[in-house]
């Protein structure tokens, strides 16, 4: 498969809350289906990728389990072995498993906020479907599950507005202070950055799906807190229902 010009409009970004999208196959093989333009979130940043349907004009369903994207924009869909794959060119309708991705955008927000409670600087992270958690070169034992909580909890009530708004590479460049998460870059298409912004607490490079505004996440916890390595002191946060 050549990935010259197989770009897949991220429409993800654009309106996460929408679980169906039409689009046309662009390409085809064992490494996945390249459609126009999808909602399916590719893996990234921590956030793992979409599953759900494509469903095709004859009504036929393919299963999706998985989401990926390269670095040139292109996103693959990826079926099970052994199915019925589409053709080049062939229409089809999109569904994403909607109550997975939005499970997964709640927590993705919460671990904003988590960034707000815990100052430190961010080394690594990971979201599951109902709990994440992230890593903090934090060399003392400062934090305890309780106060976190309770923190994390006044936050998400509080009910910030989250937004986007882009920056080009060069003013990214110029504020170094706002990339928080040292092991993931930060997502830069065509000479511009994405950034995501929670009230007047939280603005960082961002590439995922979140919910719009922190009541939305829920009630969450700090399941526990554990020191991996002298730099890597690790919370994990689960949803509480
Ligand atoms: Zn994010």
């Amino acid at each position: 498969m050549t990935t010259e010009s197989l770009v897949t409009e991220p429409l993800y970004r654009q309106t996460p809350y929408q679980a169906d999208f039409e689009a046309t196959v662009l390409a085809v093989d064992e490494t996945g289906i390249v459609l126009d333009r999808s909602l399916f979130y590719p893996m990234g940043g921590g956030q793992p990728g979409d599953a759900g349907t494509l469903t095709m004009e004859d009504g036929t369903h393919l299963a999706i389990h998985d989401t990926r994207r390269d670095t040139s924009g292109t996103v693959r869909h990826l079926a099970a072995d052994g199915v019925t794959l589409p053709k080049i060119g062939d229409r089809l309708r999109g569904t994403i498993n909607w109550s997975l991705r939005h499970q997964r955008m709640r927590v993705h927000t919460a671990l904003h906020l988590l960034s707000v409670v815990i100052p430190a600087p961010v080394t690594g992270g990971s979201i599951g479907d109902n709990q994440g958690r992230l890593d903090f070169d934090l060399p003392e034992a400062t934090i305890d599950r309780e106060s976190v909580t309770h923190e994390l909890n006044k936050l998400i009530t509080a009910d910030y507005p989250v937004t986007t708004e882009w920056i080009t590479d060069e003013e990214l460049d110029a504020r170094p202070e706002l990339i928080k998460t040292m092991s993931v870059k930060p997502p830069r298409t065509g000479g511009s950055v994405r950034l995501v912004r929670i009230g007047d607490i939280d603005l960082q490079p961002c590439g995922g799906t979140h919910v719009a505004s922190t009541s939305e996440i829920g009630p969450m916890r700090v399941r526990k807190i554990e020191k991996k390595s002298r730099h890597n002191r690790r919370v994990s946060i689960i949803l509480e229902e």
